[in-house]
């Protein structure tokens, strides 16, 4: 984002709005530092500028910093996935998709939310740790999967680690085996990463619409606490026969 200094009459509305603390002022007007802002989009959405001085830098969309934009700006489409946001919409498709099917968990690492964001290079320990542990596979239509140089070690192409988000999702599915390693390697890991998480494990409902209990055993006895979600877009498409 920047702001047209000679416009900017440094009133400071703009300030409080900015997640990164990235608008400062400077000669009685106000700037944007460039390195710390995550092009979400916020000070020119909320339209508190009484004069209009703020608008989306020309480079916005340039490679590599477009991917502040595509993950930080919830009305910017990703380039990679063509829908909105910083993930994929598995858990609202998946009677139709069935990506996550019966024996297996579909598991989504949210770093960053809300607004304390992280610089790529801690996406990257998590990848790491993850292909450290046998995880290679990050779901193919979620934006990580394209920054992703080589899935054997986890390592991100070189030209993102200097680029910061204001969130991201690393989404995978494992068999439900396999749950208790990606929560134990996600807790040894979190040691390392500056920032919040949140972990979203998907999984199939058995009959009765009950949560499958060996799910909910391995996120007890792991240490950690969970909380019922559904999103289900109904009506959307036939659901899959498949058992
Ligand atoms: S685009 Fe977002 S991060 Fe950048 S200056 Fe505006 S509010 Fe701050
Ligand atoms: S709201 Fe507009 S005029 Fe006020 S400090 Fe921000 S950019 Fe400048």
């Amino acid at each position: 984002m920047i702001i047209y200094k000679p416009v900017c009459v440094g009133c400071g509305r703009c300030h409080p709005y900015c997640p990164a603390h990235a608008i400062y002022f400077e000669d009685m007007k106000s700037a944007v530092d460039q390195d710390l802002c995550y092009e979400c989009g916020n000070c020119l959405r909320v339209e508190v500028c009484p004069v209009d001085a703020i608008a989306e830098s020309p480079h916005v969309y340039e490679y590599p910093r477009a991917v502040r934009k595509y993950f930080s700006d919830p009305n910017a489409t990703h380039a990679v996935t063509g829908i909105q946001g910083r993930g994929t919409e598995e858990s609202k498709t998946n009677d139709v998709t069935l990506r996550c099917g019966p024996g297996e968990v579909g598991i989504g690492i949210e770093v960053g939310r809300p607004t304390l964001g992280m610089g790529l290079e801690d996406i990257q320990k998590i990848t790491r740790a993850l292909a450290r542990n046998g995880i290679t596979e990050i779901e193919k239509n979620n934006p990580i999967h394209s920054m992703i140089k080589d899935p054997k070690t986890g390592d991100l192409k070189p030209e993102l680690l200097n680029e910061k988000v204001l969130s991201a999702i690393i989404e995978i599915q494992v068999k439900r085996d396999r749950l208790r390693d990606v929560l134990r390697t996600v807790k040894e890991v979190a040691r390392e990463v500056d920032s919040v998480f949140t972990l979203d494990v998907y999984t199939m409902l058995e009959p009765k619409l009950t949560i499958p209990k060996k799910v909910l055993d391995i996120i007890e006895s792991e240490g950690f606490s969970w909380r019922p979600n559904a999103k289900i877009n109904m009506g959307l498409g036939r659901a899959s026969d498949q058992d």
